[in-house]
């Protein structure tokens, strides 16, 4: 037992430093610049985390000011309990997941899903980068956002108490088209800094499907209904699923993962993104 430790220690050690080598060695080859406009990047506590975009650049985003709705991720502009959206106000933290009764947008809604947290609104600077993540050459910034959206949003990612971290995974018909899979870069960043088991493969497509943007929110529920199954060999017993996906906007890609996950035998599904968008919430025929 002694030994596995001392093993695990040096490994660690090891890890570090070649963690260590490598930055200095990048930043050596390639003075450190934002990956967004390319500016050269200071050193700052940012940078240090590894978040290669600049201030101007993380500030052109909207990101969302607390309140927001612990079931659906959206700032509650008139919450209807004003004493917890005080509190909420005056702590500078989002709500617990344990708060989500839901808003005005969500509260009648199927979500399977308990909870959601999100950076910020699908709009202007924040919509590029998402954008430019889904490129080949956008795994850098996918990582960059990744580690911001756990500075910004840390406390209630932590407060989730998550079990293991898992991405929305693509069809290989996609992610062959795609060269990358954003959604897996910005879950594994989130399992670092959770510690929590990252579980690349523990959801699977069934079939190719339309992309969502495509289609009208209403059809984008029946779009992916069951297209989600958990793959041979993995036990989620009672386990918290922490689901990760770049833009949430009608629920319905990250309701049909949960629905696997649930049926899988997990008992919590949480999802974080980095955008939300705003969608119709429910599907029109029976869910
Ligand atoms: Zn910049
Ligand atoms: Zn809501």
């Amino acid at each position: 037992m002694k030994v596995i430790q001392q093993l695990q220690r040096i490994g660690r050690r090891v890890s570090r430093r070649a963690d260590f080598w490598q930055r200095g060695l990048a930043d050596l080859v390639f003075p450190p610049i934002c990956l967004a406009c390319d500016q050269a990047l200071p050193d700052t506590k940012l940078s240090r985390e590894r978040i290669y975009v600049c201030r101007a650049c993380l500030n052109s985003m909207e990101v969302y000011a607390d309140p927001v709705c612990g079931l659906c991720g959206v700032p509650v502009p008139s919450i209807e309990q004003p004493s917890t959206a005080m509190e909420h106000a005056s702590s500078g933290k989002q709500p617990a997941a344990s708060d989500a009764e839901g808003c005005p947008r969500c509260r009648r809604s199927k979500l399977r899903f308990d909870a959601t947290i999100a950076l910020g609104h699908y709009t202007g600077p924040l919509r590029e980068f998402v954008l430019r993540m889904k490129k080949g050459h956008g795994d850098a910034l996918s990582q960059s956002l990744g580690r911001y959206l756990w500075h910004v949003r840390g406390e209630s990612l932590a407060a989730l108490a998550v079990d293991v971290v898992a991405p929305i995974p693509l069809h290989w018909r996609r992610r062959f088209a795609h060269g990358t899979n954003s959604a897996t870069l910005l879950a594994e960043v989130l399992s670092g800094k959770l510690k929590r088991p990252f579980a690349e493969g523990l959801l699977k497509r069934t079939r190719f499907t339309h992309p969502q943007f495509d289609l009208p929110p209403t059809r984008r529920w029946e779009n992916v209904r069951n297209v989600f199954s958990v793959r041979a060999g993995h036990h989620l017993r009672r386990a918290h699923v922490l689901l990760v996906d770049d833009v949430l906007t009608t629920g319905a890609t990250c309701s049909e993962a949960a629905r696997a996950l649930l049926a899988a035998g997990a008992a919590r599904v949480s999802v974080a993104v980095l955008a939300r968008a705003y969608g119709e919430m429910r599907s029109l025929s029976t869910s």
